[in-house]
């Protein structure tokens, strides 16, 4: 066998709907769905319980895309870049300018000042939400850019202790002076599938963060596969075995910036009637203490929260009872831990599943006929996607043959936003190359066997090698560097950086230990100082007299794994 797929029926949806038609229009894909529509939550704040549904959503990004419009001209095609943690209007704001025809540009509110001016260098939107505990970071990054500060939103704005020169969103939300704005719809069939909806941050197989240009269609298409996973074959599970049902509670910790989130939690709960407690921040006891007291059903996780579950002591202090369904993905989740985990939960449903920000989040998900997972799969194929695992000497591998993975199918992103050079590289001849070595058992199982590409992922999280690569070389001590992943118990992974020093501090730090330490230290603080935290060397610094490299100069990252094996990060 050559190409792997679904058994499971996969029904294209319309290609002539924006998203915001689409979640307010269409029907859901379920045996009880529209009597179900609106009777339940959409989202609950964590903090304050305010519960909001579904008409005061459109009530919300209705108002919303009328101050875009009327304020700050916001129209087709402009981009609004939303750089704010989880919040209950985190859904409205995108829809608002998604109705507008325009496209959101979803950031981490976690970015330092000179990470977000990268990404707006890349983006370059016409307005920037920002909150209040960002907004520092948020000036300094627009001024390095000459984003004017007119052209930005404060999410909290009205919270601020004396009154800002810029609107909230209470603001925009309460003028009711503003004219009317027409709706941006599509003229003709097909017009969803290349008009670009999100543009969200992804490296790639190699190099530095590229924005993704996700279409209407890619995500609307992504939400029916991944509901479609209510089905066995041709039929829906029966109702006690259906993973996701009207009125089930979803945590809501990803952060909604990444992929995972932004499909998960934004918008395929919606779609499926659940409720989602919007966290603006993990704090694992309020996390535990959400799940008792808003009967949270369902969890998406990342791996190292699926570690606190099992090792945290605060665990055992709550019932935990309205567990039904636990998903973990964004890093792979090793069989031990499942087993593990399936202990600490026995009647909980566990697994995982396997995307990426280039695939619109979901590619494989453990079937609905599982209630646990195979142990250190990352799911099977969801209807909709064919997928092809390429051999190192490049012909096709059969079953249980590992090898790269490439996918083609709705959900499969347009490319890389104004990089042709990227685009072509990764999305040949109709297939998106993942990078990652995999293989498909007889069952139809994945199981994620290597990473072939630089990407290191620490929590989940992406971090781009030759984004420190670049950023240590320009430190005064380095000569020549390259970062690769150690394995950390905790985060996954963690930064580790090979440096090769310039003479000079070379020889300093050769004459002592403590000399050492200090180049180190400084090199250290060198990230801590300007890029996320999960960015930081944690994994650490070790010395080298050169950086393995290929003839034409790459370097051979490979050989710095191969030596590096028996290291793990420090705890
Ligand atoms: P991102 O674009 O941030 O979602 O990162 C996508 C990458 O995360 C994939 O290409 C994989 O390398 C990794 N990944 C996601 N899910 C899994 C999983 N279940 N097991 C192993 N790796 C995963």
């Amino acid at each position: 066998m050559s190409l792997f797929k679904s058994p499971i029926p996969y029904v294209e949806p319309r290609d002539n709907l924006t998203i915001p038609q689409f979640v307010f229009s269409e029907t859901f894909e379920h045996p009880t769905k529209s009597s179900q529509i609106g009777k339940y939550p959409c989202m609950i704040e964590e903090d304050t319980g305010r519960k909001v549904y579904l008409s005061e959503l459109n009530y919300r990004t209705d108002a919303l895309a009328r101050a875009f419009n009327a304020l700050y001209d916001i129209r087709s095609e402009d981009i609004v870049s939303l750089y704010i943690p989880n919040h209950v209007d985190y859904p409205a704001l995108t829809w608002a300018v998604q109705r507008l025809g325009g496209i959101v540009a979803a950031l981490s509110a976690s970015l330092t000042s000179e990470e977000l001016a990268y990404q707006l260098t890349v983006a370059k939107p016409k307005l920037l939400v920002a909150y209040l505990e960002n907004l520092p970071a948020a000036l300094e990054a627009a001024k390095a850019v000459n984003l004017p500060a007119s052209r930005i939103i404060v999410l909290d704005g009205q919270k601020a202790k004396t009154k800002l020169p810029y609107k909230s969103i209470e603001d925009l939300v309460n003028d009711k002076t503003l004219p009317p704005y027409k709706e941006f719809t599509f003229s003709k069939p097909g017009e969803a599938r290349e008009k670009i909806a999100f543009l969200c941050f992804s490296s790639g197989t190699t190099g530095k963060p590229k924005a993704v240009a996700i279409s209407h269609y890619n995500l609307i298409s992504d939400l029916i596969q991944f509901a479609a996973f209510n089905r066995v074959n041709e039929n829906y599970a029966p109702w006690e075995e259906q993973r996701f049902r009207p009125g089930d509670v979803a945590s809501g910790v990803l952060p909604f910036n990444h992929i995972y989130g932004l499909v998960i939690n934004v918008h395929a709960m919606v779609y499926l009637a659940m409720t989602v407690v919007v966290s603006p921040k993990f704090n694992y006891e309020r996390f535990l203490q959400n799940i008792d007291q808003y009967k949270i059903t369902h969890l998406f996780i990342v791996p190292p929260q699926a570690v606190l579950l099992v090792k945290h002591p605060l665990t055992k202090k709550f019932k935990l009872s309205s567990l039904r369904v636990m998903v973990a993905a964004a890093a792979p989740v090793s069989a031990e831990l499942t087993t593990q985990l399936v202990e600490a939960f026995p009647k909980v449903s566990i697994g995982q599943g396997y995307g990426m920000t280039e695939t619109t989040a979901a590619v494989t998900v453990f079937p609905v006929s599982q209630k646990v997972g195979t142990l250190g799969s990352a799911g099977q194929l969801i209807p909709g996607v064919v997928a092809k695992v390429v051999k190192a000497d490049g012909s096709l591998a059969g079953v249980n043959e590992p090898g790269e993975l490439l996918l083609k199918g709705p959900q499969i992103a347009l490319g890389y936003y104004q990089n042709e050079q990227a685009t072509k590289d990764t999305f040949v001849d109709g297939w998106l190359r993942t990078g990652d070595e995999v293989l498909f058992d007889a069952n139809g199982d994945m199981f994620v066997t290597d990473r072939i590409k630089e990407l290191i992922k620490v929590k989940g999280n992406q971090v781009a090698p030759s984004e420190l690569e670049g950023h240590l070389l320009d430190h005064p001590d380095v000569a020549d560097v390259a970062v690769i992943g150690i394995p950390d118990d905790f985060a996954g992974e963690a930064p580790l950086a090979y440096v090769v020093l310039k003479p000079a501090v070379a020889a300093e730090a050769a004459k002592s230990a403590k000399r050492a330490e200090e180049v180190k230290a400084r090199l250290q603080k060198h990230v801590s100082d300007t890029k996320s935290k999960y960015k930081w060397l944690t994994g650490g610094v070790i010395f080298i007299e050169a950086i393995p490299k290929s003839p034409s100069g790459k370097i051979l990252r490979r050989v710095l794994r191969d030596q590096s094996k028996s290291l793990r990060a420090p705890s």
